[in-house]
């Protein structure tokens, strides 16, 4: 069932994808498995689901450490900076940078580990005021500042759109994304790549797509509704 989903998901990327006049395979497809048990994600990987999305730090730990092959780990939830020790090394990508204060904990921790930590910057394009993320004006002088980091690579932006009916109501906050992307892109400033845009969900991801996704982070469409009582 769960990789029936996951299949009809992808395919649909893909035709999105090509709708854009991308390559099918220029979408990368990540399984958000958070809330979900350890078993869903083993379905998965049998399959061979290699991305997957949690959002809290603590779960994700958990998850790295018992599933049975290592996988790719995003984190796309708000990051204290008392936790980045607890997953720098382990995370492929951490998808919700909106601080510079984060970037240099992030700096701290990765040095100590001697690895490099690969981020977004969270982007709160349409301006709800519920949502974490920088507001557009804030990204290129943020992008700037965590250049100089050693430890800390910019590859791109992310966004969580607002929730809507209608998903073709967000393609204009998807494409406010990727100009922004492409406005920091042209300014060729070192250290930083701008080739990732994550954007899409269950309810938007085919918009995102032909809007110009590289990432999008699919939950409810893969697992199921999630139930936060239990
Ligand atoms: C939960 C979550 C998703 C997945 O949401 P669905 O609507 O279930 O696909 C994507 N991105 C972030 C940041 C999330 O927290």
């Amino acid at each position: 069932m769960i990789c029936d989903n996951y299949d009809s998901v992808l395919e649909r990327v893909k035709a999105a994808a090509k709708r854009s006049g991308r390559d099918a395979d220029s979408v990368t497809l990540v399984a958000v498995s958070k809330t979900k048990p350890l078993s869903d994600i083993e379905e998965l990987i049998k399959h061979g689901v290699k991305e997957f999305g949690e959002n809290k730090v603590q779960e994700l730990d958990d998850k790295y450490e018992t599933v049975s092959t290592p996988v790719n780990w995003h984190l796309i939830g708000h990051l204290q900076t008392n936790k980045v020790k607890y997953i720098v090394d382990k995370v492929k990508l951490i998808h919700s940078v909106d601080s510079l204060k984060l970037a240099q904990v992030i700096e701290k921790e990765a040095g100590k580990k001697n690895c490099i930590c690969h981020v977004l910057l969270e982007v709160n394009v349409a301006g709800e005021e519920s949502k974490f993320g920088l507001a557009c004006e804030e990204v290129l002088p943020l992008v700037r500042e965590i250049s100089k980091l050693p430890h800390v690579k910019v590859d791109g932006l992310m966004t969580i759109a607002p929730f809507v009916e209608n998903p073709e109501d967000n393609r204009v906050h998807f494409r406010k994304l990727n100009e922004l992307s492409l406005d920091i892109k042209s300014k060729n400033i070192d250290n930083v790549d701008m080739n990732v845009l994550s954007m899409g969900m269950t309810n938007d991801y085919e918009v995102a797509v032909e809007e110009g996704a590289t990432i999008v982070r699919v939950g409810t469409a893969i697992f199921g509704e999630r139930n936060y009582s239990i």
